[in-house]
């Protein structure tokens, strides 16, 4: 059964909703008219980013009949990431829904199973595993998890309470709500500049609030931020409360130097203070490490034979978009050489 994908930019309802995508139920699933099946498919692909698109593409090509679930929005981190000038291949960068929507036309010529909607449980103890969504429990001798992360949450008072009303993690998707107005921005990675400098199209200003004095992110970002004059630095400092009363209104600030505490006014508050593994469902049937992330061997096989991890689900170390892609790839390499050793068993 194939699927009519398009890309778009959805702002999700939640932030793990992007990570959960690949992982949990959802509404998408209903509407989706698939129901689970008797068949025993050779390998089930987890995930629609990169590291997901890139088994799928790999193990069709191989002549697999893989079923993929891509959560719903495919194309994962990149469907929310505005420019991608490090993907090679395209000297003048490419829109991350752009690119997210050509992995998936090229992964949907080559007639895998491609499922718009998570996955609620994995159940790894039994041969073939089960895997099941809201539309049905799947079975397959194979499966490559690569449900990416989600953004992670400060967990301070205001953070929940505004979320979708001033707070939020996706500059993509509401840094147009916010013209001319102030915003914030917590965090000093990547993320937090990339989204920042992003912001400045929109915000009037753009106050990044970092808990350091000096920043994490890569040098040209910081370049290109300390050239920006849209944007202001609020160095050694948390945000310990987000207030508002309809929607955000000011952060609380406290200095970690000097303790002294400020309010900054502000209409919006952008969270980028690193991201989770989405492995939630796997907990008690994958070696994760301390961070939650599914322990591999190099050839990307899990601590079940038959069950493989690609992109930043397995590693947290380089997360782009490219080495979730080559992992994914790699995966699905490791699948084709452990189905034809099941096979002569
Ligand atoms: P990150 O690199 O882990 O940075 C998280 C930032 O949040 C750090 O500056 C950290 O401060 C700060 N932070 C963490 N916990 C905090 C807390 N409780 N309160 C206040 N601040 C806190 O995460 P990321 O920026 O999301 O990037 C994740 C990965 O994706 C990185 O490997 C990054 O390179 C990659 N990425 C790459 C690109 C690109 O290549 N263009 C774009 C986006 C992301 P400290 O610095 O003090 O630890």
């Amino acid at each position: 059964m194939e699927m009519d994908f398009q890309i778009s930019l959805v702002a999700p309802a939640t932030p793990e909703a992007v990570a959960d995508d690949a992982v949990e139920d959802s509404d998408a699933a209903e509407d989706s008219g698939a129901d689970g099946d008797t068949s025993v498919y050779d390998l089930i692909v987890i995930g629609g980013g990169p590291a997901g698109l890139t088994a799928a593409l790999y193990a069709s090509r191989n002549g697999l009949d893989p079923l993929v679930f891509t959560g719903h929005m495919p194309g994962g981190q990149i469907a929310n990431t505005e420019r991608m000038e490090n993907y090679p291949g395209f000297p003048e960068g490419i829109s991350g829904p752009d690119l997210a929507q050509r992995m998936v036309e090229q992964v949907t010529k080559f007639g895998p199973t491609m499922l718009q909607e998570g996955v609620r449980t994995a159940d790894f103890s039994v041969r073939p595993f089960e895997i099941a969504s809201s539309s049905g429990t799947y079975k397959a001798h194979a499966v490559i998890i690569a449900t990416g992360s989600f953004p992670r949450r400060l967990g301070i008072k205001g953070e929940s309470e505004f979320f979708g009303r001033g707070v939020s993690t996706c500059a993509t998707c509401d840094g147009f709500f916010y013209r001319d107005r102030r915003v914030v921005v917590i965090g000093g990675g990547d993320s937090a500049i990339e989204e920042g400098l992003f912001l400045t199209k929109f915000a009037s200003e753009v106050i990044v609030i970092h808990r350091r004095d000096e920043l994490r992110a890569s040098e040209i970002l910081q370049k290109r931020a300390f050239a920006n004059p849209t944007i202001r630095f609020v160095w050694d400092s948390v945000v310990d409360e987000i207030l508002g009363e309809q929607t955000v209104t000011a952060v609380r600030v406290q200095n970690v130097t000097t303790g002294e505490t400020s309010l900054i006014d502000t209409d919006g508050v952008f969270v980028y203070v690193g991201l989770v593994p989405a492995t939630k469902i796997f907990r008690g049937q994958l070696e994760l490490d301390s961070s939650g992330y599914i322990v591999t061997d190099r050839l990307l096989r899990a601590s079940v034979p038959g069950v493989y991890a690609a992109g930043d689900v397995q590693s947290p170390s380089f997360r782009q978009a490219v080495i979730a892609a080559g992992s994914g790839a790699m995966a699905a390499m490791e699948v084709d050489r452990y189905l034809a050793e099941i096979a002569d068993d």
